[in-house]
């Protein structure tokens, strides 16, 4: 089922929200974690990344806001985790820190977390929030991939050079991050992106116990463009 080069990310489903890291389903087999802070554009891209606009409303929904929301793509166990943004400005302290713990627990110890998509707006790129998940990423050696979003808010020449900045900010982490701009209103660099993730939940060597956990893929470094869509 999994020896496929390319998954179909518009057949993705809701699977369930899971408040704790317990509550994270035990039956996946990769899964690659969706950060970013509040309106980076998160959900914008999930919809786009799955064609559907109401797909990652069920992460704000009411009773949905829980930390981490699981969608299943095709059949296979393999998963995009929608994690929250952070503001959360309508929860109460106490709330924000519950949901810190278990958000850093997450990503501490969930074993089938292959790979990060970290979003920040093309015009606001890294603020704390995402470099302390840059500093998380070099700590684990997991694999980011930044996606710089609204980016048709930028004329070309700012937005590649905004993308040359960031490559440059995280020049030190080498193949670990990947970087392309992104925008949910006209498509760009949608095909990156499902390259990006395709390299994460499809790896060649499938599950080949030869390969080391951190084998990453030759197929992006962090020299990719995002013109090729
Ligand atoms: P989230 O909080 O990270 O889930 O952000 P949303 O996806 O809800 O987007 C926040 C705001 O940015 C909304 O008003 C979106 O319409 C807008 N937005 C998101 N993606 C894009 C994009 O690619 N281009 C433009 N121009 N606006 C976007």
């Amino acid at each position: 089922m999994l020896d496929q080069e390319s998954l179909t990310y518009t057949n993705t489903h809701f699977v369930k929200s899971a408040a704790k890291l317990s509550q994270c389903p035990m039956d996946v087999l990769r899964e690659v974690a969706f950060a970013g802070r509040s309106n980076a554009g998160k959900s914008s891209a999930l919809n786009t990344l799955t064609g559907n606009k109401k797909l990652a409303r069920t992460s704000k929904t009411p009773g949905r806001t829980q930390l981490i929301n699981y969608f299943q793509v095709g059949e296979a166990p393999l998963c995009l985790v929608d994690l929250p943004g952070y503001g959360f400005a309508k929860v109460p302290v106490a709330k924000k820190n519950e949901w810190q713990k278990e958000l850093g627990n997450y990503l501490e110890k969930r074993d089938v977390l292959v790979g990060l998509v970290l979003l920040m707006d093309i015009r606001h790129p890294l603020k704390e929030f995402d470099n302390s998940m840059l500093d998380w990423a070099r700590e684990k050696q997991m694999p980011v991939h930044i996606l710089l979003t609204k980016a048709d808010k930028l004329k070309r020449g700012p937005a590649q050079n905004t993308m040359l900045q960031v490559k440059k900010a995280v020049k030190d982490l080498g193949d670990l991050v990947t970087v392309q701009t992104f925008s949910s209103h006209n498509g760009e660099g949608l095909k990156i992106l499902h390259k990006r993730l395709n390299s994460w939940l499809l790896p060649q060597d499938s599950d080949a116990e030869a390969a080391p956990a951190n084998a990453g893929d030759n197929t992006l470094n962090n020299t990719v463009d995002s013109n090729d869509d």
